[in-house]
């Protein structure tokens, strides 16, 4: 069962469409288990269960058999949300019959739901002649083949709603995908696909301009394939047995236009782009190669593969130093990482859309300090198809449209020129201190990790930084920046921002931030080597970081430095004992610096509950909210199909944030907030009547969250905080929250409404 199960879920995963989809189910499911028909029912747009695919049934009864919710016995197998299984389904009272499908000659009767995120899709069915029941063993297959399947019918669902098969000329319709918002903000522009250097299965549906360049550019990549091979397979004469370097004459062979060469060129004549049609003739063999019998051919599927990802990154390669990126670059692709966003020419980038992620993965927080509205995890997004189409990035509620409608694009073009007021309207808080109504003084301060992002918080009238993320310029490297390196870029933001307070934190890598020179590969990364536990197990990178960064402090003395990820007491002592060292061992060398304020990250729960402990310790006290979110409500930050459970504002994160700065205060130590939930307007009101201290959060959302403290007392916002406390979820605490911003005429600073 296992295999077939297997077998069949590969078969599937396959297939370019919805139609071929559902066919590959009803005949491979009706093999498996040995039935007379097995049948797919869809729900359609006006909710009705739609006979898609059978075997077995009559196949003109396609489209035309429909089943509202909860009539007959598909109907009935949505409504309940569990298996339906009849000896003698015309028996049974709900049992329709429907004369087009021939369906009264079948007794057996077993159907389960198709359901994904929570959603019935669908109905899968199979059916018997004789007067049984599926045994348990049958139903259980069912069960288990409809779960596996259902990502994959709702993925190729949202494709088919693209309608793109058929080329260029087809006519196209708006199409919707639901993602995760990433950054707030709307973009309208064109789709330029990243896809990952020679994976084959992703290369964009792509046309080509001018036939003749196409194939002239093909060609000139073959003759650098060719040649490789024949380097290679010289170089490895002596080493290889004759056998083996019949392969490399195998694959030369190959390359002709009697064989792939040939079929390549007859698709670009067809019009499609040589890295399109390359891949596309690729996977055709690989898989013709994989379904034989021989386990010899088997074998050369991988051969096939192989020398078809060499001659795709030549491709790639060319192509990408040739990209234009048009004025309002919607970048999409299946895990875009921080890198990927240097390589757009300046002011082209207007969004993003990527298909891993979550909200707070590091790219969606670089792109809200960047102001650049992004949409995460839009796991069904056919991103391969969607290169040069006219996309709508909705970063508030984390919706991607394809090819809009007239209707849609103006709805949002309002949105946008809304923003562009509210933003200009907000400009002339920059010079206003930041208090409450009834002059309670909080610090706004900003996230950096770019020089760019340093700016922008100036003009926005930032008063200090309060997380500078130092892994930024590690990353953009491809070794350990040296102590001098490091130096040069800390002074910069020091410089940048004094006499104003910069608060670096050390080098914080680990989970999600990978270094590409010092990868890291665990089962469970969030809850391994991370952050503070990997540079003091390097005390040599610590150290020249810290040097690094007092160095740089010098004659202007606002450095803070920050750690991350303690989770115990002795973390933080031998934390500070390095940084007492480095201090010493500067003064002896002769440099004029003072001992900065040192501060932990309360990030981990165990940090909450010593938050007393730890506040005795240091200088000052800053709550990740991003990563304590995770850890205490045990959601990966990053993972798209739990995104719905991460509530920064969760009654238990918001009790854990009252917590801390209770406890910090009662030491005497101020504290901040430094993760997402800083810069949410929504949350502000809360966070000052906690009593924190700092709020720092991306430049961009510096002056919305200022003009809400500005608007309210302090008085109304503790009234706030006091109800919101006695509330049992998130979705109340937030309806309470928008309660309070209707009545105080903010209702604009939290996220338009929705599309109608
Ligand atoms: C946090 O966890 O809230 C935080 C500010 O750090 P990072 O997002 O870089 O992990
Ligand atoms: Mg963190």
């Amino acid at each position: 069962m296992l295999n077939s199960l297997r077998s069949i879920v590969q078969e599937v995963n396959s297939a370019r469409d919805l139609p071929s989809v559902l066919k590959i189910i009803v005949a491979r499911v009706k093999n498996a288990m040995n039935t007379q028909v097995c049948s797919i029912y869809l729900r359609d747009p006006q909710g009705y269960y739609t006979l898609m695919a059978t075997d077995g049934l009559n196949e003109q009864a396609i489209g035309q058999v429909r089943l509202a919710f909860n009539e007959g016995l598909v109907g009935m197998v949505a409504a309940r949300e569990e298996p339906i299984n009849l000896d003698q389904a015309d028996s049974h009272p709900k049992f329709q019959y429907f004369p087009e499908t021939g369906e009264e000659r079948y007794s057996a009767f077993l159907g389960v739901p198709i359901i994904h995120h929570r959603n019935v899709l669908g109905v899968l069915v199979v059916q018997q002649m004789e007067r049984r029941k599926f045994d348990e063993g049958e139903e259980a297959f069912l069960v288990t083949m409809s779960a596996q399947l259902a990502g994959v019918i709702a993925h190729a669902e949202a494709t088919g709603a693209l309608n793109v098969i058929g080329g260029t000329n087809t006519q196209r319709r708006e199409a919707k995908f639901v993602g995760v918002p990433g950054a707030p903000g709307v973009a309208i522009g064109r789709a330029v696909v990243i896809s990952p250097l020679a994976d084959l299965t992703a290369v964009p549906y792509q046309t080509c301009e001018n036939v003749e360049e196409e194939l002239a550019f093909f060609q000139s990549c073959l003759a650098a394939v060719r040649e490789d091979v024949k380097r290679l397979g010289e170089e490895l004469k002596l080493r290889l047995n004759k056998e083996e370097q019949v392969l490399f004459d195998a694959y030369l062979g190959m390359l002709d236009d009697a064989s792939l060469g040939g079929e390549v060129t007859e698709r670009i004549l067809e019009g499609f782009s040589a890295q399109y049609a390359w891949s596309d003739v690729i996977l055709e063999h690989v898989k013709n190669f994989s379904s034989m019998n021989d386990p010899y051919l088997r074998e050369r599927a991988s051969d096939v593969q192989d020398l078809g990802s060499r001659v795709l990154a030549y491709l790639q390669e060319s192509a990408q130093k040739e990209r234009i990126y048009p004025e309002n670059t919607i970048l999409i692709g299946e895990e875009l990482t921080a890198s990927v966003l240097g390589e757009i020419p300046h002011g082209k980038l207007a969004g993003l859309v990527s298909v891993r992620g979550s909200s707070n993965s590091h790219v969606a927080i670089l792109a809200r300090s960047m102001g650049i509205p992004t949409v995460m995890g839009a796991v069904d997004l056919p991103f391969t198809k969607l290169d040069g189409r006219e996309i709508i990035v909705d970063g508030y509620h984390g919706s991607v449209y394809s090819d809009p409608s007239p209707g849609l694009k103006s709805h949002y073009q309002d949105i946008v020129e809304e923003d562009l007021q509210l933003v200009a309207g907000l400009e002339q808080l920059k010079e206003l201190p930041c208090e409450t109504l009834d002059k309670h003084r909080v610090a706004l301060w900003v996230n950096t990790g770019l020089m760019a992002d340093a700016m922008l918080s100036l003009e926005r009238g930032a008063e200090g930084v309060g997380l500078y993320r130092t892994e930024v310029p590690f990353m953009l490297r491809d070794r350990f920046p040296s102590e001098e390196e490091q130096r040069i870029v800390y002074r910069e933001q020091l410089q940048a921002f004094a006499p104003h307070p910069v608060t670096m934190r050390t080098l914080d890598i680990g989970g999600d931030k990978s270094l590409p020179y010092f990868p890291i590969t665990e089962d469970n990364p969030f809850l391994g080597w991370r952050g503070i536990r990997i540079t003091l197990d390097h005390p040599e990178i610590f150290l020249a970081q810290v040097r690094a960064m007092l160095k740089a402090s010098e004659d202007l003395n606002n450095l803070r430095i920050l750690l991350p990820m303690i989770s115990s007491i002795p973390e933080l002592e031998v934390a500070q004992m390095l940084i007492y060292r480095a201090f010493d061992e500067l003064l002896d060398e002769g440099y004029n610096i003072q001992m900065p304020p040192i501060g932990v990250m309360v990030e981990v729960p165990s940090a909450v509950y010593q938050a007393r402990e730890l506040a005795a310790r240091a200088d000052f006290l800053s709550v990740g909210s991003n990563d304590l979110t995770q850890y205490l409500l045990a959601v990966d930050r990053n993972n798209a199909r739990v995104a719905d459970l991460y509530h920064s504002l969760h009654p238990a994160v918001l009790r854990a944030l009252h917590t801390v700065v209770k406890e910090s205060h009662s030491q005497g130590v101020p504290v901040g907030i430094c993760g997402e939930l800083a810069g949410d307007p929504a949350a502000s009101m809360l966070l000052v009547a906690m009593g924190f201290d700092v709020l720092s959060m991306s430049a961009t959302n510096l002056l919305k969250v200022k003009s809400v403290i500005r608007s309210i007392t302090l008085e109304r916002a503790e009234k706030l905080l006091a109800e919101v406390m006695t509330l049992p979820d998130t979705e109340s605490v937030n309806r309470c929250i928008e309660s309070t911003f209707e009545e105080s005429g903010l209702t604009r600073l939290l996220k338009p409404k929705l599309p109608t």
